[in-house]
């Protein structure tokens, strides 16, 4: 489709592209060249202001910003999304003992294959409802289940499958 500068594209051929373009990551290139031509572009303030609209009604919504897709708050995002420090340690924190309650109660077996005595890289703590679309289901103490490494590769796989 040829790009037509004051053309108005009807909700409907909105909605296609919308659909053709779920769920597609752009390719390292696509994405340097996509980057070099938004640096040092000023957006409006009133962009600023829908888009800020937006992130706050998909998050109430449970829905993640397509940015994230896919991947986990990392700390860089947290910055960006200007938490404190307090709240980025707070998360970390209360991540943490999330996880090692998981650990303690399930006694470091995995609770899908009963893989035992559970270390390091092989012992994870899985989120049962998936953090992505649960956001408010993330502290909460049964929303969780260790699992070995294996099993917990399976279901991220599978709830990819189901979700996306
Ligand atoms: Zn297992």
């Amino acid at each position: 489709m040829r790009f037509q500068k004051g053309h108005t594209v009807s909700e409907e051929v909105r909605a296609k592209i919308r659909k053709a373009n779920t769920g597609r990551t752009a390719s390292p290139e696509t994405k340097a060249k996509l980057s070099a031509a938004h640096k040092g572009r000023v957006v409006s303030a009133a962009t600023r202001a829908k888009l800020s609209a937006l992130g706050k009604q998909r998050c109430q919504a449970g829905i993640p910003m397509p940015s994230t897709k896919g991947r986990q708050r990392t700390l860089e995002h947290s910055q960006r999304l200007s938490l404190s420090k307090t709240d980025i340690e707070e998360g970390l924190w209360r991540l943490h003992a999330w996880r090692e309650y998981q650990f303690r109660r399930d006694n470091y077996t995995c609770r899908r294959c009963k893989k035992p005595n559970l270390s390091g890289q092989d012992c994870q703590a899985d989120h049962i409802l998936p953090r992505r679309y649960f956001p408010n289901m993330i502290y909460h103490l049964g929303n969780g289940q260790t699992l070995c490494r294996r099993c917990h590769n399976a279901k991220t796989r599978r709830e990819q499958d189901i979700w996306k």
